[in-house]
């Protein structure tokens, strides 16, 4: 399950460095995060490193459909 950057990024800069997967990108508008390569960080951290880097805590994990 990926995590998702919500509508309300502020485009800080903190998150895209953190990613191990490269999976985090600009998008037309905010940073955006590639689901095919978001691995919620397994292998590298025991948590997702994007989230708590988030000033405005706009990264969340995805929810099952
Ligand atoms: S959870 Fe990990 S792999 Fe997924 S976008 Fe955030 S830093 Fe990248
Ligand atoms: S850390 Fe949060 S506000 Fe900053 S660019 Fe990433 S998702 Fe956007």
């Amino acid at each position: 399950m990926p995590v998702i950057i919500e509508s309300d990024c502020i485009n800080c800069d903190m998150c895209e460095p953190e990613c191990p997967n490269e999976a985090i990108f600009m998008g037309p508008k905010h940073y955006q995060v590639n689901i095919d390569k978001c691995t919620e960080c397994e292998g590298f951290y025991a948590q997702p490193a994007c989230i708590p880097v988030c000033p405005i805590e706009c990264i969340v994990l995805a929810t099952p459909q």
